[in-house]
């Protein structure tokens, strides 16, 4: 289901994180418009069946393995995305995460309760780099790459994927809340450094939708809610998880140049009202 059609035609649409998914979501939605899509991830299974999905509905997708990590990876792939679809129009940053390796156990610090506990000073240090990284140069290094492609071109466009957290920190996950918040100051910076290009740059800041990356802390072995679960939703004023499917609307309005032409270094939270409630 696409709430509204655009038209994409001959536009070139790169997704990273397409086998995650949400990106899956907007790749299957983008493929509607009839844009050319292609497809990056590190996990080749998943865009591989993404591909297939898409070219069984006549979209056009193409998948590619990368890491959005590498800059070397990501120069091969634009080499072979420019031969197969052509040059780049709109980048979708959508590759990111969190990682258990970069979340604390307690929420707040008690030092009467420190037994078999990963508190702040326990997380790893390569684990915090790994959440950072991911979330912050798996933008930065593809947008270096692919948004080459649209100086001096019409329409382009970049969209990035920030978070709540990055409004206020969610405990636990301070270099997942970090990177994010760069992610959406990045987004302005990109805004503002491209004015004379034209590439129009915003992101979409999803609240909470369950995902692979998210579903250990949310829901127990047995699939019960955990105490966060219940914490997000007593914060969350629409009390549900969003539906991956409640993105897209959102997505289009960013993507269709005759509805935001004006619009540029934004942020736009789908949250069911998650940032806007106080808790109070
Ligand atoms: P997901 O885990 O389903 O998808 C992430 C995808 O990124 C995976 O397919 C993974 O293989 C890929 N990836 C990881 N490392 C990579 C690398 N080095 N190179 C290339 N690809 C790599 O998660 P999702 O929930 O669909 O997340 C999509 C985006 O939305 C992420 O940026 C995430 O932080 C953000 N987000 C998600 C939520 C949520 O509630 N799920 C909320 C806010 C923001």
């Amino acid at each position: 289901m696409i709430p509204f059609e655009i038209d994409l035609k001959n536009k070139v649409v790169v997704i990273t994180g397409a086998g995650g998914i949400i990106c899956n979501a907007f790749a299957k939605a983008i493929a509607k418009t009839g844009a050319k899509i292609a497809l990056l991830d590190i996990n080749e299974e998943a865009i591989m069946q993404l591909e297939n999905e898409i070219l069984k509905e006549k979209g056009i997708a193409k998948a590619y393995k990368c890491n959005v990590l590498s800059s070397e990876s990501l120069r091969n792939i634009h080499d072979k995305i420019k031969n197969d679809l052509g040059a780049c129009d709109v980048l979708i940053n959508g590759a990111g995460g969190n990682n258990s390796k970069a979340t604390t156990d307690d929420e707040y610090y008690d030092r009467n309760n420190l037994n078999e506990i990963k508190t702040f000073y326990d997380l790893d240090e390569e684990g915090i780099r790994f959440v950072f990284d991911l979330n912050f140069m798996g933008t930065l290094l593809p947008t270096q790459i692919f948004s080459k492609d649209m100086i001096g071109k019409k329409g382009c466009s970049i969209i990035n994927i920030s978070s709540m957290n990055a409004y206020t920190p969610l405990t636990k996950i301070p270099a997942y809340s970090a990177a994010k918040a760069g992610i959406s100051n990045f987004t302005q910076w990109l805004a503002v450094y491209f004015k004379n290009e034209n590439i129009r740059c915003n992101a979409i800041a999803p609240g909470f939708f369950v995902t692979k990356q998210n579903e250990k802390m949310l829901f127990n072995q047995m699939g019960e809610p955990t105490e966060r679960t219940k914490k997000i939703l007593n914060n969350t004023p629409m009390n549900r998880f969003g539906n991956i499917d409640e993105l897209i609307g959102t997505l289009f309005y960013l993507l269709c140049e005759d509805a935001s032409s004006f619009v540029t270094g934004i942020v736009i939270p789908v949250d069911g009202g998650f940032s806007a409630y106080s808790g109070v």
